[in-house]
């Protein structure tokens, strides 16, 4: 895959040119210092891909010939939803652009009893950025959807074909929450929704609200994850390979 560059604003079907401009013009001239005659390809988010070539680099635009457009999705058949108590930091940019690789569909941003301050809409612009980023990257032509942040209990409103709350069994655990095993991740295609909570896990009566909405509690294994370690994991397990 070639150089990659994001289309804020779609262009009409049948332009010869397009102008690439602000950021990912600065990209192209400032740092892949783009040359006239070199061919990228371009993205908007719909899924489709151009391939074109460098006609003008100026100081803050890039004209580009229109060499050809199509479809490709690269979309997996299963829409994996996440909620997801984000951590902190760069910990959360992160996990975003990992997401972004394996292919799902769409991260709620959840609020939670035990959970830390939730992404102020500057930090929310930094995590759609860093999903263009990475869809740049991996080749994606369908940005994934940063969803506004939600309290669980709305999280758990939505409909899914199969919808999991993660929560780690313990020795010491005396709430009777039986959860499936991993094994049970395995739906191909339709929706998907899983919750994964905070550094603090998720309170008994948050879990017990999703067994009544219907939402099944899953273990990941003997070992406590991190939240983006348990997030990747359950993305890998239902994507990976698909
Ligand atoms: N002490 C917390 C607890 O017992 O729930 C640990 C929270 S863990 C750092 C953050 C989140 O990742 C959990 O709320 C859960 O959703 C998920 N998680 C981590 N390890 C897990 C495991 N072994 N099984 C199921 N979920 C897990």
């Amino acid at each position: 895959m070639g150089q990659r560059y994001f289309l804020e604003q779609s262009p009409s079907a049948d332009a010869p040119e397009i102008i690439l401009s602000g950021a990912e013009a600065q990209h192209l001239i400032k740092v892949m210092r783009g040359k006239p005659g070199t061919v990228v390809e371009l993205f908007d988010g719909s899924g489709v891909e151009w391939e074109a070539r460098i006609l003008d680099v100026r100081r803050n635009d890039v004209t580009l010939e229109v060499l050809g457009s199509e479809m490709v999705s690269r979309e997996p058949a299963l829409q994996l939803t996440l909620g997801i108590a984000l951590p902190k930091g760069d910990r959360q940019k992160w996990v975003i652009g990992k997401l972004v690789e394996l292919g799902v569909y769409q991260v709620v941003p959840l609020v939670t009893e035990n959970g830390v301050a939730q992404p102020v809409e500057k930090a929310m612009g930094r995590l759609r950025r860093q999903v263009v980023e990475a869809s740049k990257q991996c080749g994606r032509n369908h940005l994934m959807r940063i969803c506004e942040p939600c309290t669980l209990s709305v999280f758990l409103e939505q409909q899914f074909h199969q919808a999991w709350i993660a929560h780690p069994l313990s020795a010491e655990d005396v709430s009777g929450i039986q959860s499936t095993t991993v094994a049970a991740l395995n739906i191909e295609s339709g929706t998907a929704g899983i919750a994964i909570g905070p550094e603090g896990g998720f309170s008994v009566a948050e879990v017990s609200k999703a067994m009544t909405a219907g939402w099944e509690p899953i273990e990941l294994g003997s070992r406590i994850l991190r939240i983006e370690t348990a997030a990747m994991a359950v993305a890998a397990q239902l994507l990976l390979g698909r």
